[in-house]
């Protein structure tokens, strides 16, 4: 039987202190089967995310943790402990590298080449940086696109509207939900029906219909009774699509986040059953990944074509228009990509996937962190809209987490108030703050954030390199580099940072720190790109840009 791994609770430590417990946590929540979508894999999400690179690897990271002194870093390469320096007090206990290849050695190919030799592993961007937090990390994201789509097609939320979509994985699972806090009716197809289960257990679906000309027949009566409503079909994309198009249906909204970063591991050929896909991918990769292209193609141009039709359609991060323009479908980059339309003003006031976890296990934690977040962003329509929604529909999946798109000055000013809390003993544990790697300045990615940017600076990584190092600088308790993470290998290089507060004033300090800096290294970055709202946003908040 495959082992188990869970994160412990409550407020005894294994580890020297909670700056340690904390990692020491964290790597383990990530791998909760509550959390992760293959935990025997050592799988979290994002086709092959994974959380360590294997097995003994994984332990080895566990039991350095468990010695590792207060003034020591760990080092890890690609999932595996290579070492421990030492380093002092306010530097970050773990230092982390995950699938990083040189430049002209950046394909998947080569990935897999060293994935197989056990050289490797691939990190996605919260997996292998230990702060996935389950499908809620991405729910507040997917619901703040879904709106801004509504209000700029429609002047309204989604009542009454259809969306579309594939993929209901541990980030495209959030759509249901997201698409339903909005008012919409989700019809969403995805080939696994295990994952339809996963998500229709968390509550993030409604029901689950595997005849897709059922599904559609029920979510067309939903739509027309102006329900909040979410359907789960077992089929694969390309079969939903078909059936949408050939019943003359329109949808309001069209969009896809199968794992089409990755075509081997994350995206499923049509015209077989799941099973003989994995059992082709075992058998004959080079036959899979033929497969998987002349259906990524098929894929692309019914969305195209719905598209024609009058459906709004967007990508949703995962590559596939790349994918179906290699394939020849030249016309793929006609959809538009979601940062660009609908993320990017957020990115120029700081503001991103913002997201904090209860070290102690305690749901009650999250709801004194709430009460204090309503208390200093309620006026603010959109934050306490989500956190009242959040707090009546999301479950928790392994340590109780909440996600909060907070921009600069936010932040810090929460992380503080939060130690604060941990101080007074209001809270049973420390608590960690994290963010996704999709922020708006720990990535560079050009098939999705810097998609589009102004002066064409879309490929340049120094960005994200520069905001790792300021996180280090700054004292985060730990800082990943990763490469392909999102759109996959070859296309994205993001950083990501997560800092512990445990109640003490060095971890205050930290907090100021590095929690002003990493919104700020985004405000600097839009602001270069010549973005008026992150020039204007940088005046008037006198953020330094250097002269
Ligand atoms: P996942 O691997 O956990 O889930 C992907 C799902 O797609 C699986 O359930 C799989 O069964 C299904 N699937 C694959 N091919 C299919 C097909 N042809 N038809 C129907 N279903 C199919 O991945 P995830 O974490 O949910 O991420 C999905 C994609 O979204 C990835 O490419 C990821 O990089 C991207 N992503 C986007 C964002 C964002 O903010 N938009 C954030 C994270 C990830």
């Amino acid at each position: 039987m495959a082992e188990i791994f869970r994160s412990p609770r409550g407020s005894a430590l294994s580890c020297a202190n909670w700056q340690i417990e904390a990692a020491y946590r964290m790597v383990q929540n990530n791998l909760d089967p509550e959390v992760a979508e293959d935990p025997a894999n050592l799988i979290v999400y994002g086709g092959l995310g994974k959380a360590a690179r294997n097995h003994e690897a994984l332990h080895r990271i566990l039991s350095t943790l468990r010695r590792l002194k207060p003034d020591e870093t760990m080092i890890v390469q690609s999932g595996k402990c290579v070492g421990v320096m030492r380093t002092h007090e306010n530097a970050p206990r773990v230092l982390l590298a995950n699938s990083n290849l040189v430049g002209d050695w950046a394909t998947w190919d080569e990935f897999r080449r060293l994935d197989a030799m056990g050289l490797m592993m691939y990190g996605q961007m919260t997996a292998g940086s230990w702060i996935y937090i389950g499908s809620q990390g991405i729910v507040q994201g997917t619901y703040e696109t879904f709106v801004a789509a509504g209000k700029r097609h429609y002047g309204s939320d989604l009542a009454g509207k259809l969306v579309v979509t594939a993929g209901l994985g541990g980030m495209g699972g959030a759509q249901p939900l997201a698409v339903t806090m909005a008012g919409g009716v989700c019809l969403g197809a995805d080939v696994d029906g295990a994952r339809i289960d996963k998500r229709l257990h968390t509550r993030y679906l409604d029901e689950r219909i595997d005849d897709p000309k059922k599904a559609l027949q029920r979510a067309l009566e939903m739509r027309a009774q102006k329900k909040a409503w979410s359907i789960g079909v077992r089929c694969n994309a390309t079969e939903l699509l078909a059936v949408v198009r050939d019943a003359g249906v329109v949808p309001d909204m069209l969009t896809d986040q199968t794992s089409a970063h990755d075509m081997l591991i994350g995206y499923v050929p049509d015209e077989m059953s799941l099973e003989q896909a994995n059992d082709l991918r075992k058998r004959d990769p080079k036959a899979y990944l033929k497969e998987s292209r002349r259906t990524v193609c098929k894929h692309v141009a019914l969305m195209l074509d719905l598209q024609e039709r009058g459906a709004i359609t967007f990508d949703y991060g995962n590559n596939i228009r790349t994918e179906a323009r290699d394939g020849g479908v030249a016309e793929a980059f006609r959809i538009k990509g979601f940062i660009p339309e609908y993320i990017r003003p957020l990115f120029c006031e700081g503001r991103g996937p913002f997201r904090w976890v209860a070290l102690s296990g305690e749901a009650s934690d999250i709801a004194r962190t709430d009460q204090l977040a309503l208390s200093m962003f309620g006026h603010n329509e959109s934050l306490r809209t989500w956190i009242e929604k959040a707090q009546q529909r999301i479950a928790f999946q392994g340590l109780p987490a909440r996600i909060l798109w907070l921009g600069y000055g936010e932040r810090a000013a929460f992380g503080k108030a939060v130690n604060d809390l941990v101080r007074k003993g209001e809270l049973k544990a420390p608590v960690v703050f994290g963010r996704d790697h999709l922020d708006c300045g720990s990535v560079a990615s050009p098939y999705r954030e810097t998609e589009a940017m102004q002066d064409g600076s879309d490929a340049i990584a120094d960005w994200p390199l520069l905001n790792a190092m300021g996180n280090v600088a700054a004292g985060a308790t730990w800082v990943s580099l990763h490469h392909g993470g999102g759109v996959g290998i070859g296309k994205s290089i993001h950083s990501g940072q997560v800092t512990v507060a445990d109640g003490s004033l060095e971890a205050e300090a930290r907090l100021l720190r590095v929690l002003t800096w990493d919104p700020q290294s985004g405000v600097m970055r839009h602001a270069d790109a010549g973005y008026v709202a992150a020039q204007d946003f940088a005046a008037h908040r006198r953020i330094d840009l250097g002269g």
